[in-house]
């Protein structure tokens, strides 16, 4: 038996081989190949040792391994294939070519591409003993939280998971382990392109100071020590963080982990401070961005250090190709490294703005529900849009469950969940580089989820999800600032001027009710009528007895010239629009913070001026006359039947009684169908009307049909003007026309009623000026067509 199969790998081994077998995965091969010795001796495809370590400028694949590997391949004494041999090798290749001559494609772009280019990558580890070099000159009883055994403390957790090939560690598990990335000394300089000279120059100082002038320097400066090699260190640290970025940005690993210390975003332009030598994360960045160009321009850093990146922060305040996140315990200022630069109004500067987005917890005790929250919210919304070429995590994991000087409960599942989102930016080329983090066994664990995320191993669940106040109340917060920077966030601030009447002051107006609520609405209607009798002297009129006067008293308002001999527009209309920013937990909209958009008043304000007479109706959503609750109330149900009922009564008491020479409709938003329901109920009604102008957002259109009047719709249909909403349904089926029963329907691109009135007034004013001058015959003309139809 197994000198049959020997046998058989003897025959398969002196097959020759195809050309064409060849010619599927490789440029067709030059002759020569054919002649090749025993595959056995052919080095195996992946060499080695591009799986143990990434030096500066190596790559994982050294692209010429192909080409090596043929001229290997020839037995000694034959000879190499010449250059015009080789060239017409290459000729081959290109008459093969999927791209068309002269096509300015490449070939890569053309080809399909073809299995995990990128998920067969390993993840990239940056880890230097010599990082731990940077230790207190006398350690006292209280140990320093910046403890040096922090990174080794991670490091030994990923080899303990399998991850990592040490050959003084377990076997790796992982059937790719982590590909070194190894540490380079960061130059001056690459540091000086955030920090400034003298900053270099004074951490490079250090190395040479005594051990009693360095302990004396630990006591003037905010929260950080020095040893002799504190600058060793330091350096290693941001070179750490350089050599992993630019592999990442350069595809030479999938994504990677740097676990580095001293860590960096607390140190600014000029100065060390919490804990932070050089701002290990905002020199990488620059670096990225220098060395790769347009490849890399945009990054975004997230840093999910519980303390504010005060130090990313100020590094790219104004510029607009770095966008900087944080989530971090703010306090009010009081929580290192304290002060305002944390909270949430700070969003950048000059072409910056925007580009800072700040999410300053209240306090400590944060969970996984809230970063989840931040995450859902804001953090991914924006960083899509922003779209980076690059991701940096500023990784501290100093808000882990476990962290005392954090406080708070973020649990090594929540770390993947959040690298997991992450890497689906940027094409995935994400770097996580260590920041802060104390408590090694929350640190060695959270990192190890972060890294086996990083790696492709799915994230674990969350025990945790939901959201406490505290973090909803800051991230709408965060919301409404960053809503006027990026197109996902919402609510907008009021910028088109139907918004300009704010509500404020008018609510602020004693209550007629003492200490319950006040229906807005019902102060919206006092507060116009008051505006129109101000402006054009419009003043109730009295009606007796109907559910609508009974709801208000200022329902309807007419003009002073009524009883004049003149055009009439009736309006009936749904109550203005409000707009506002309300507070995203409790809803409270406050007055100074709401807009009321009341584009009527410009029709009103032209009717004046043409002479024309009006009567403005104005139809409650809410009709019942009922102590005001703060629930949320539906329109009323019999609300039509209440308008057609007010309407019936103003026809009857002041329009038909009236010497108006003509009479037009106006029906804006549901109000329409106190009209609709008085021109098909009443026989004949509409021979006195002239006109109805109808604007229709997303109310149903209103049919106007009657059996026993079946000349009622052609007559509706050449005597009216119906504006609908581009996104309403009617426009849908454009193969169906819609019936003539709707009227003469116009497709208006906006959306909302306030701005439709206010787009189209113009054609509404020049549509009823012209009937309005007309022959007052036209009429009778209409009559008698319907007659002569029957
Ligand atoms: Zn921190």
């Amino acid at each position: 038996m197994e000198e049959d199969e020997d046998a058989m790998m003897e025959q398969t081994r002196k097959l020759p081989t195809m050309p064409s077998h060849a010619s599927l995965t490789q440029p067709p091969p030059s002759t020569h190949l054919h002649n090749r010795g025993d595959p056995a001796l052919a080095p195996s495809f992946i060499p080695p040792s591009a799986s143990k370590s990434l030096s500066p400028g190596s790559e994982p694949f050294p692209s010429h391994h192909l080409t090596g590997h043929m001229s290997d391949a020839y037995p000694e004494g034959q000879p190499k294939p010449s250059d015009s041999e080789s060239n017409s090798a290459s000729q081959l290749a290109k008459r093969d070519s999927l791209v068309e001559p002269n096509s300015d494609w490449s070939d890569e772009e053309v080809l399909p591409r073809s299995g995990l280019p990128v998920g067969s990558l390993a993840t990239g580890l940056c880890y230097d003993e010599r990082m731990r070099f940077h230790c207190e000159v006398r350690p006292t009883s209280d140990v320093h939280p910046e403890d040096p055994r922090r990174i080794w403390y991670i490091y030994k957790e990923l080899c303990r998971a399998g991850l990592v090939d040490d050959p003084m560690s377990t076997r790796p598990l992982a059937p790719q382990t982590l590909q070194r990335i190894d540490v380079r000394k960061a130059t001056e300089e690459q540091i000086t392109m955030i920090h400034s000279d003298a900053h270099y120059a004074f951490v490079k100082s250090t190395a040479d100071m005594s051990d009693n002038d360095l302990v004396l320097l630990e006591h003037q400066k905010d929260s950080i020590y020095f040893n002799d090699l504190t600058f060793a260190s330091s350096i290693l640290s941001a070179g750490g963080a350089i050599e992993t970025c630019l592999a990442v940005a350069q595809r030479k690993v999938k994504n990677a982990i740097a676990v580095i210390r001293p860590p960096g975003h607390h140190a600014e332009h000029d100065e060390a401070m919490g804990f932070c030598l050089f701002n290990n994360v905002s020199v990488a960045a620059r670096v990225c961005q220098k060395e790769l160009g347009e490849k890399c321009r945009k990054i975004m850093i997230l840093d999910w250090d519980v303390h504010h990146g005060n130090g990313i922060q100020q590094a790219f305040y104004e510029d607009p190709n770095v966008l900087y996140v944080s989530l971090h315990v703010y306090q009010n200022g009081r929580f290192y490294p304290g002060g305002p630069a944390g909270d949430w109004d700070h969003c950048g500067e000059g072409p910056g703005l925007g580009r800072n987005v700040n999410i300053p917890w209240p306090d400590q005790g944060m969970g996984d529900g809230d970063y989840m929250w931040a995450f859902q919210k804001v953090v991914m919304p924006i960083a899509t849009e922003f779209n980076p070429d690059l991701v940096i995590i500023s990784a501290g994991f100093d808000a882990a469950a476990g962290d005392v000087l954090g406080g708070c409960f973020v649990s090594p599942p929540c770390y993947a969940q959040m690298t997991h989102m992450l890497m689906t930016l940027a094409d995935g080329k994400i770097a996580v580089c260590l920041e802060g983090g104390y408590n090694f066994r929350s640190i060695s664990k959270s990192a190890l989820a972060v890294t086996k995320t990083l790696m492709g191993e799915p994230p674990d669940r969350l025990m945790n999800t939901l959201p406490t106040e505290a973090a909803k109340a800051t991230v709408g917060r965060v919301m409404n600032i960053q809503a006027q920077h990026w197109r996902c966030m919402f609510p907008k601030p009021a910028s088109h001027p139907i918004w300009a009447d704010r509500l404020h002051g008018m609510l602020a107006a004693p209550s007629a009710h003492g200490q319950s609520l006040t229906a807005t609405s019902d102060i919206l209607r006092d507060y116009q009528s008051k505006q129109l009798y101000e402006e054009f002297k419009l003043t109730p009129l009295w009606i007796y007895r109907t559910a609508i006067s009974k709801s208000f008293k200022n329902q309807v308002l007419a003009s002073p010239n009524c009883d004049k001999a003149v055009p009439l527009i009736v309006i009936f209309h749904d109550p203005p629009e409000l707009m506002g920013h309300p507070d995203p937990v409790t809803n409270r909209m406050d007055a100074h913070n709401t807009w009321v958009a009341d584009a009527e008043k410009d029709y009103i304000a032209w009717v004046a001026k043409q002479g024309y007479a009006v009567i403005d109706v104005n139809i409650p959503k809410h009709i019942t006359r009922e102590p005001a609750t703060g629930r949320y109330e539906d329109e009323d149900a019999n609300r039509p039947t209440a308008t057609e009922e007010l309407a019936s009564y103003l026809w009857d008491n002041y329009i038909e009684t009236g010497n108006f020479t003509e009479i037009f409709f106006m029906g804006i938003g549901n109000a329409f169908y106190g009209v609709a329901n008085l021109l098909i109920n009443r026989e004949n009604l509409y021979q006195r009307v002239n006109g109805i102008v109808s604007f229709v957002a997303e109310n149903p259109i209103r049919a106007i049909a009657s059996p026993t009047q079946t000349w009622l719709s052609k007559w509706y249909r050449e005597n009216s003007l119906v504006f609908v909403s581009e996104t309403h349904g009617v426009w849908g089926k454009p193969e169906r026309k819609p019936s003539k029963r709707y009227g003469t329907l116009i497709k208006s691109p906006e959306s909302q009623l306030s701005e439709m009135l206010d787009r189209h007034k113009d054609e509404v004013f020049k549509w009823i000026s012209e009937r309005a001058e007309e022959d007052s015959e036209e009429g009778e003309d209409t009559d008698q067509d319907a007659e002569m139809k029957d």
